[in-house]
């Protein structure tokens, strides 16, 4: 098994050389594919598998099939959401993504408690394709009006089961219903995507799925399929 049967685009190869990762792992293996086709994913996986590179190696991928982020369309907010439980989880997705993306020009803002919400208002005010936050001060820039999720179809729950087991389980919905409904995809698979239309994407990480990760799922994703390596 080896990258170029991931078929990702040359920047992205770029920067996996440039990182030293020499092969997919395990779990990047089965689920970028998924992502790549848009595909939702619940993923049992731990931190030291690789999960960030696979959940941000095709949110890059979804990115770049999006219009060039001009101011305007800038102020209807990022293209792509991850949430994560705590400040040091979101920094490592940062440092990975910003790794990942280095050969491209899409900018990251992270969004998490301890540091000054203007701040953050004011970065996400000169837009970014992607948002990494901890739930809880996300819901608080959009309850602020420092951000807006009108145009995020790409979304990202890691460590699901820590972030309700934190507490977070009202807050994580809140910012999932601030992204446009309209786009999630149909729950039977007998209705027909259409071609043209963006639906929403769901990435979802848990180490176990207690009852309440299972109401996320059902909730929110459409069809996962369940990667558990
Ligand atoms: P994660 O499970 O996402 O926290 O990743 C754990 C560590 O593995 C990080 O330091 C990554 O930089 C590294 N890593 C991710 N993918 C690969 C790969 N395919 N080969 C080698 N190292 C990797």
């Amino acid at each position: 098994r080896n990258w170029a049967e991931a078929e990702l685009p040359h920047e992205l190869n770029q920067a996996i050389e440039r990182q030293g990762y020499k092969k997919p792992s395990p779990i990047q293996m089965a689920a970028i594919p998924l992502g790549l086709q848009q595909r939702d994913v619940i993923g049992v996986a731990e931190t030291g598998s690789g999960k960030t590179a696979a959940f941000v190696l095709p949110m890059l991928v979804y990115i770049q099939k999006m219009p060039a982020m001009t101011e305007e369309i800038a102020a209807e907010g990022p293209y792509a959401v991850v949430l994560a439980p705590t400040r040091e989880l979101t920094q490592q997705i940062e440092e990975e993504a910003i790794k990942l993306a280095h050969f491209t020009p899409y900018r990251m803002v992270s969004v998490v408690g301890g540091q000054s919400i203007e701040d953050q208002g004011f970065k996400l005010r000169k837009g970014c394709e992607m948002v990494i936050a901890t739930p809880g001060r996300l819901l608080d820039c959009l309850e602020k009006s420092y951000a807006v999720l009108n145009q995020c179809n790409y979304v990202v729950l890691d460590e699901a089961d820590r972030m309700i087991d934190m507490g977070f389980e009202p807050q994580v919905i809140a910012v999932l219903d601030a992204m446009p409904s309209s786009n999630l995809k149909p729950d039977s698979d007998e209705v027909q995507l259409e071609a043209s239309k963006v639906y929403r994407t769901t990435y979802m990480f848990s180490a176990t799925m207690p009852a309440a990760v299972e109401r996320l799922a059902r909730k929110y994703l459409r069809r996962p399929v369940v990667v558990n390596i």
